[in-house]
């Protein structure tokens, strides 16, 4: 095992989960309120094994196939497994059967699936629904760009919210990258907003999770209520491309 990269590595996670726990402090929320998804898309198996080693417990990724290669490899673990990314609705029996949790539901078509899938498996998988809060065009995600379209979301969130074999617990964005956290800001307090909205209209447990933030900009997530932040190179460096 690579010693090396496993210490730099723990360096990196616990200097980010230290950050994470004072802003959230400071933000006048619990130290524990924010949890860390490492994101460990197209990052080879010794980097996920060095990351184990140095005390990671829960991956984020966006790639059905490259995931499910690097579960069965790392079975065994007791890891948690993540999917971040969109996931095609034939992908969905893969989902069901090998993740602990999806953030990124954005279809109706997909729930269906999922839930079908998982029913066979006698489990329910917690989701979160993915919304574009930015109204770019190729971002995947429920169309939430406009406050004033709202309510037409229902067509597609209630059926949703009635599957027996998912569990929505919350929302998610990936907004427009900006190195400027600034910048972004304006998109998670969007979601905030739009979690309110929902919390409003369909009462009950379901929407507390806010998944938001990455890398450059997640202690203005924390700032702006994250539940979960979703950080991939600060912690385990540059990507392979
Ligand atoms: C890649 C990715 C991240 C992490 O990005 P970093 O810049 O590596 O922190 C977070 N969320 C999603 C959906 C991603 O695809």
């Amino acid at each position: 095992m690579n010693e090396s990269m496993i210490t730099s590595i723990r360096e990196r996670y616990q200097r980010t989960f230290e950050q994470i726990a004072e802003t959230a402090v400071a933000s006048g929320r619990a130290a524990g309120a924010v949890r860390l998804v490492v994101v460990s898309k197209s990052q080879p198996l010794e980097v996920l094994q060095a990351s184990i080693s140095a005390g990671i417990t829960c991956f984020g990724e966006n790639y059905v196939e490259e995931a499910v290669e690097k579960i069965a490899a790392l079975h065994g673990t007791g890891v948690e497994w993540h999917m971040i990314g969109h996931v095609q609705s034939r992908k969905a029996e893969a989902v069901a059967a090998h993740f602990d949790m999806l953030h990124s539901l954005d279809s109706l078509k997909l729930a269906n699936r999922l839930d079908r899938f998982c029913g066979e498996l006698g489990r329910r998988l917690p989701v979160l629904l993915e919304f574009n809060v930015s109204g770019e065009e190729r971002k995947s995600g429920f169309p939430a760009w406009e406050q004033e379209r709202w309510a037409d979301l229902a067509s597609e969130i209630e059926p949703i919210l009635a599957l027996p074999h998912l569990q929505v617990r919350g929302l998610m964005s990936m907004p427009p990258f900006f190195d400027d956290p600034e910048r972004t800001r304006p998109y998670f307090q969007r979601l905030r907003r739009l979690q309110e909205f929902l919390a409003k209209r369909y009462p009950g447990p379901q929407w507390q999770e806010l998944s938001m933030g990455t890398s450059v900009d997640f202690l203005a997530a924390v700032q702006e209520g994250a539940t979960f932040v979703r950080i991939g190179q600060a912690i385990l460096g540059p990507r392979a491309k």
